[in-house]
């Protein structure tokens, strides 16, 4: 079972309390944005095998989203950290480089 901390309540809670959101850190392409750009932004998603930025929202519980870091291959989660980020906090991204060497932001995308 996933069971991820949720950053606004400060509790750890099991994916039956959770709803999936997709991935994390979209880039939105809206009115003015060229039609592949818009159409990258509806239906293309990374889905990689390894090291994963999803949205998660605690619908049972503060009814806040947050977004996570975690390995699809391994299950691991690396941390959870607010949705109101661009990017991953550096200290998610130095857990997952200790546990994943080569890996860095960006790289996937
Ligand atoms: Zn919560």
């Amino acid at each position: 079972m996933l069971i991820l901390h949720c950053p606004h309540c400060d509790r750890m809670v099991d994916e039956t309390d959770l709803h999936a959101g997709g991935e994390a850190h979209v880039k939105r392409f809206g009115p003015g944005s060229q039609a592949e750009e818009f159409e990258n932004y509806l239906f293309m998603r990374e889905n990689p095998k390894g090291v994963h930025f999803e949205r998660w929202r605690h619908v049972y519980g503060c009814g806040k989203w947050f977004l996570a870091a975690r390995n699809t291959a391994t299950l691991e989660v690396y941390g959870t950290y607010s949705a109101q980020t661009t990017e991953p906090p550096q200290a998610i991204r130095d857990a997952i480089s200790a546990k994943q060497p080569g890996w860095s932001w960006g790289t996937f995308q």
